[in-house]
Formats: C-alpha cells, sequence, structure tokens
C-alpha cells in the first residue's frame, strides 16, 4: 500500500531542465559516466538519468557524481527489444539495481550482442569487407557491450563512409548488408523486469519506428496493458511534428511524458545533455513517477 512517506519520496521539486536518456562508454557512448554527469550539470540539467543500452554499470558512479555535482540522479537503462518483428527500445527509470529479474535479464541481453557482432563481422566479410569484427572491437569501451555504433565507427575510421549515419543507411540498416536479425528482448520481458524491480517503463524515441499509425497505437495499447507508463514526447531524434504527434498520443492513453537527448558524444549526436525544448504543459511529467 502506497502511504504518505513513500509519496514524499517522489520527486518533490519541480525540475528546470530534466534529461532522462543519454549513453556513456558502458554502452555505445563517447564518454565515462562522470564526464557524462558533469556535462549535465554544466548544461543546466537538474534531474538526470543515465540509460546506457542493455547495461546498468555505470550507474554508481553517475550517481555519485550527480551528487557531488548537487544534481539530482534517478537510475536508468534502454532495453533493447523485438516487438512484431520492430526493434524497439524501452526506457526503464527509478528502478532497484540490485534486483535479479532486471539484472538478469539483462546479462542475457549482452550475451546475445556478442554473438550477434560475430555474424556481423561475418556478413560484411562475405562482402568483401574483412577484420570488421575485430576492428569493432578496437572501438568497444565495454567488452559485454558491443554495439552496431561501435561497427560504425570503425568503419568510418577505414573510409568506408564519411559520417556514421552514411555507415547505418548503407550498411547497418534491415536489408543492408552487414544487418544481422536478432531476437532481442520481448516487450513483455522489458517492462516486466523494470516493474518487478519497482521502476515505470517509458517508450524511448518512438518517431523513429517504422511503424503505421494502426500499428503504433496497437504497439502502444500493448504496452499499457503490459503495465508500461511513460512515453518519450521531447527527445533529441523528434521534429517538431513528432513532439505534436506523440503528445497527443501520450493524452490519449494517459501516459506520462518524458524528455531525453540521447546523447552519445559531442561530435555524435542530435542534441546536448538538456538541450531541447520544454515538454507540452498540460502533459504529466515522468518524473512525478520516479524516484
Ligand atoms: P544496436 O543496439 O547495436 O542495434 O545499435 C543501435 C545504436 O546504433 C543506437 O543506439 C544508436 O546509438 C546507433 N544508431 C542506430 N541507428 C543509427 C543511425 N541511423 N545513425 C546513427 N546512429 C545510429
Ligand atoms: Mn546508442
Ligand atoms: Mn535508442
Ligand atoms: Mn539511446
Amino acid at each position: 500500500m502506497l502511504n504518505s512517506s513513500f509519496i514524499q519520496q517522489r520527486q518533490s521539486v519541480t525540475p528546470a531542465n530534466f534529461d532522462f536518456h543519454c549513453h556513456s562508454i558502458v554502452s555505445d557512448g563517447l564518454l565515462p559516466p562522470h564526464e557524462v554527469a558533469r556535462r549535465a550539470a554544466a548544461n543546466g540539467v537538474d534531474l538526470w538519468a543515465l540509460t546506457d543500452h542493455d547495461d546498468m554499470g555505470g550507474l554508481a558512479v553517475a550517481r555519485a557524481t550527480a551528487e557531488e555535482v548537487g544534481m539530482n540522479f534517478v537510475n536508468g537503462v534502454e532495453i533493447s527489444i523485438e516487438w512484431q518483428g520492430v526493434p524497439i527500445h524501452i526506457v526503464g527509470l527509478g528502478f532497484d539495481a540490485a534486483h535479479p529479474a532486471l539484472s538478469g535479464g539483462l546479462d542475457e541481453l549482452r550475451l546475445g550482442r556478442s554473438e550477434r557482432a560475430k555474424r556481423m563481422g561475418e556478413a560484411l566479410a562475405d562482402i568483401g569487407i574483412p577484420g570488421v569484427y575485430e576492428g569493432a572491437m578496437c572501438f568497444v569501451t565495454n567488452p559485454s557491450l558491443i554495439s552496431r555504433a561501435h561497427f560504425a565507427r570503425y568503419l568510418v575510421s577505414i573510409g568506408i563512409a564519411r559520417d556514421v549515419p552514411g555507415v547505418f543507411q548503407h550498411y547497418l540498416t534491415p536489408g543492408k548488408p552487414g544487418y544481422v536479425d536478432h531476437r532481442w528482448a520481448t516487450l513483455a520481458e522489458a517492462v516486466g523486469w523494470i516493474n518487478e524491480a519497482g521502476g515505470v517503463a517509458v517508450v524511448a524515441h518512438p518517431g523513429r519506428y517504422k511503424m503505421s499509425g494502426a500499428q503504433m497505437r496497437q504497439f502502444l495499447g500493448d504496452f499499457k496493458d503490459l503495465g508500461g507508463q511513460g512515453i518519450e514526447v521531447t527527445c533529441g531524434s523528434h521534429s517538431p511534428d513528432h513532439v505534436l504527434h506523440f503528445a497527443r498520443l501520450a493524452r490519449h492513453f494517459a501516459f506520462h511524458a518524458s524528455r531525453g537527448s540521447d546523447f552519445h558524444g559531442p561530435a555524435e549526436s542530435y542534441v546536448d545533455l538538456g538541450k531541447l525544448p520544454q515538454l507540452p504543459e498540460d502533459l504529466k511529467p515522468i518524473w512525478r513517477l520516479v524516484r
């Protein structure tokens, strides 16, 4: 049962600038967690979550540094799932990072990443680009968390494409030669792990998924039925039209709204930490639900 002291622990002071989506070298970001924390604070973020892909290894340092610089912090993670064949990301916020359901689920997801990476190397060798797995490993900062971003950085370094988005476009997206299908977590698993660990599940950057309007509504209905509570409305990859569209869907599904830069590194991101528009004022901000 919720009692008043529990509610007191929820975020009580209205943050001026919350950013609940970004990465460090624990996944495919370019800065260590303490530097991401300091950069967030320097940019005016006053309530922050680090959300590395499928790994919670940066949270302790992130929290300690946030405390040092006087910034409020909540635990975060961005979980890779697949729903009806579409790769989707679910952000978890405010969970107990020691909960075995969540940590065990993420351990398994990371094992799958290593196998996928080897198959990506083989697929690229088949089209005449050898040694890419080994090359990408030189860009990997956490050996248990290999991302397509590391492949992209290596392929740029050997001149295969001019920049990271160019590599994705020609080699690393569905239908392209370096793309390898993979079984990620299910929607039910990701939302279940987050909720069991006492956290809140949020749909990451919904504007990036290749889905029809009807399919998106079906996905959001499934997400809600499984216990999902939030959706990113303002985020680094959303256009002003995306913001309006997903604000409408947030109202329709009675979701709380999140805001996150998806910062990966100074030279590689859509926007810097905290440097994005505020949420539409009538939406319920997700920070009200998280500790
Ligand atoms: P993975 O989790 O290994 O499938 O890799 C996904 C990561 O690659 C994302 O989190 C981004 O960091 C990066 N990424 C995906 N698509 C693109 C793109 N079109 N341009 C640049 N980076 C991308
Ligand atoms: Mn990433
Ligand atoms: Mn993502
Ligand atoms: Mn992300």
